[in-house]
């Protein structure tokens, strides 16, 4: 089975409030963004392309010169599909994996590729939620509390049989592709999504302090 990894790095990152695109905001002296491709390189996914913030494509190959770097899209789903058009043909399976998380283990990902390579059509990582979860309405008034057993948190990367993916893509309307993962679209096919054990260190990067607590972790050599 020949697995390749997706990157989507091209979203600006505004709540992590940089000038910077947030796929080039260091931890450790080195942009997410070459964490994230590192991990899939050592997984032995081959290419690895990322979908770069179009401004920024120069400067990401620059930083990630093992990469094969495209311009990414204005919207999350169309840096995955102009990244995953940049896949050679003879590829069987795909990572999407976001350029925000720096530190996920390689067993994670080995645990994707496993579920994938006995025949899974989509794996995906998942976490258990440690705190109780609630609907609230628009008030902040709780209409309800949810099982938390049955909820899981899912990280990436999020691994597809190439065909699943790109069928998932030429399908979905407009609407049902503005998700903000690519499994959601498997789903909407009515294909089996199967979740695979995730781990607390393959947080994404999302705010000032998810940023603090990368560098903490990196300073403890526990990145
Ligand atoms: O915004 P969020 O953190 O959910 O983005 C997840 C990933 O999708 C990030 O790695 C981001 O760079 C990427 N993305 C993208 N193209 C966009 C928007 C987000 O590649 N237009």
């Amino acid at each position: 089975m020949r697995v390749a990894g997706i990157v989507p790095a091209a979203g600006r990152g505004e709540r992590l409030g940089h000038l910077v695109p947030k796929a080039l905001v260091n931890v450790g002296a080195l942009p997410l963004v070459v964490h994230a491709v590192a991990a899939l390189l050592r997984a032995g996914a081959d290419p690895v392309v990322v979908a770069a913030p179009p401004e920024a494509v120069d400067e990401v190959r620059r930083r990630a010169p093992r990469a094969v770097v495209v311009p990414g899209g204005a919207h999350r789903w169309q840096s995955v599909r102009l990244a995953l058009d940049a896949v050679p043909a003879d590829v069987d399976a795909v990572l999407v994996h976001d350029a925000a998380r720096p530190f996920t283990p390689d067993d994670v990902i080995a645990r994707v590729i496993a579920a994938l390579a006995a025949g899974a059509p989509a794996a995906i990582p998942a976490i258990p939620l440690a705190d109780t979860v609630k609907r609230v309405d628009g008030y902040g008034a709780v209409v309800e509390t949810i099982d938390r057993t049955t909820l899981r948190a899912i990280q990436t990367p999020q691994g597809f049989r190439r065909d699943v993916l790109a069928n998932a893509h030429d399908t979905a309307d407009a609407e049902t592709l503005d998700v903000t993962d690519d499994a959601a679209l498997v789903e909407a096919m009515g294909l089996d999504v199967l979740t695979v054990e995730g781990d607390p260190r393959g947080f994404k990067v999302t705010t000032p302090w998810d940023l603090a607590v990368a560098e903490m972790l990196w300073e403890r050599g526990m990145g």
